[in-house]
């Protein structure tokens, strides 16, 4: 019984890298972008065989990326989502588990130090309230039966009800549940069985309500879990770059989602949508960009620079295409500029904002030298500065990265 879930694990490694939760494999090596998640296989060895198992790293706090089983409960799905590996229109090998049978083999996997964690979904059988009940039993026995006191993944499935949505919550460090795609329109595009796109943020508000509302004592380990979700980018035709940075701006701003992914478009075999281009990695990093813009700097949508069908230059990050239409005909005076502008500025984080701003309550600043000494990364930044009332060296470099 064992080793037939060990194979059935192994199974999955296929179908659950096509459903990969972000693709920082896939996109190019960029100083600034923050750490990504990262699917990869691994093998090992369990009773002398060699197995492949579906592992996630996550970047889950300081120590480093953390390696997660990254499991279904089923890949049989009643749904049609025109893109995934698991929907009911292809004709592929599906893996089902039940609860107990997951939770035994997962601790299997942990107790061999594999993994740390688990990224628990699942296909959609029987309706979103059932297959919920399942992903909850299946964590119960982890947290109750096996003790088990790591990090769990949750997916919350259309439809779940918002009790369900609370005792996830219980279980879980983070839960998600994924839009798929930034409009309504564009949802029934790629998912036309999926339900509405407000129905599906829904359970987004109720995670921000109960965290809002209800004492942490009640959430597992005494605090609430994170939240996220997921869009499919490039497999649809009606959803520009705007439609996603928009509804990525809602979700940070009202739903106090704490990651936000974004998946390019992968065809696969099988699928209605097999025959489309697979998505540009360069895109998937320019969302990438500008939603830590949104996020970790405190930009709106609106201050970003759109082309005239609404999308970002896939050849500029975000930051410098923005700073270009604000700063490069009025450049910003160093010594006079606060926080919000400073941060603005490509070459300039919040760290070294704030370094500027005490520096500069004991000197004025006058040269790039002196810039670069706080920390300024001076290629990107001078060409949006002045310094004490004159433009510096021209001569620097303009790095678009
Ligand atoms: S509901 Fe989820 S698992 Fe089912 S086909 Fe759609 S995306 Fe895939």
């Amino acid at each position: 019984m064992y080793m037939e879930s060990i194979e059935k694990l192994s199974a999955l490694v296929e179908d659950m890298a096509l459903e990969v939760t972000d693709q920082s494999l896939c996109l190019p090596k960029v100083k600034l972008l923050p750490r990504l998640d990262q699917h990869r296989e691994a093998r090992v060895s369990i009773n002398n065989d060699q197995w492949r198992l579906p592992i996630s790293y996550v970047s889950a706090g300081p120590g480093g990326p953390m390696p997660l089983l990254k499991t279904a409960l089923t890949t049989v799905c009643e749904n049609d989502c025109r893109y995934c590996s698991f929907s009911c229109q292809r004709d592929s090998p599906r893996q089902t588990f039940t609860p107990d049978e997951l939770a035994s083999v997962f601790m299997a996997v942990y107790e061999k130090k594999y993994v740390k964690g688990l990224f628990l979904s699942s296909g959609i059988t029987g309706g979103g309230v059932r297959t919920q009940d399942k992903i909850i039993a299946t964590a119960e026995i982890l947290r109750f039966r096996y003790r088990f006191q790591g990090y769990i993944h949750m997916k919350i499935m259309p439809g779940a009800e918002k009790a369900q949505v609370f005792r996830a919550m219980q279980l879980a460090d983070r839960v998600s549940i994924n839009l798929e795609a930034p409009t309504a329109l564009a949802l029934v595009e790629i998912a036309p069985s999926k339900p509405v796109l407000n129905q599906l943020d829904q359970r987004l508000y109720w995670v921000n309500q109960i965290r809002d509302s209800m004492h942490p004592y009640q959430g597992w380990k005494g605090r609430w879990p994170s939240s996220s979700t997921q869009f499919v980018v490039g497999s649809g035709e009606t959803a520009n770059d705007r439609d996603f940075i928009k509804l990525t701006q809602h979700l940070h701003q009202q739903r106090q989602l704490r990651r936000v992914y974004f998946s390019g478009f992968n065809p696969i075999q099988g699928t209605p949508f097999a025959e489309r281009p697979k998505q540009e990695p360069l895109r998937v990093l320019r969302l990438y960009q500008s939603a830590y813009l949104l996020r970790d700097y405190g930009y709106v949508a609106d201050e970003l620079s759109w082309q005239s069908d609404c999308s970002l230059d896939i050849h500029k990050d975000p930051k410098v295409s923005s700073a270009e239409r604000l700063f490069l005909h009025q450049p910003l005076e160093i010594n006079q500029a606060d926080y919000e502008q400073l941060i603005r500025i490509p070459g300039i984080g919040p760290k070294t904002a704030r370094v500027i701003l005490s520096e500069r309550k004991h000197h004025l600043i006058g040269d790039s030298s002196s810039l670069k000494k706080l920390g300024v990364n001076t290629n990107r930044a001078i060409p949006f500065l002045l310094l004490n009332g004159k433009k510096a060296d021209r001569q620097l470099q303009f790095s678009f990265y």
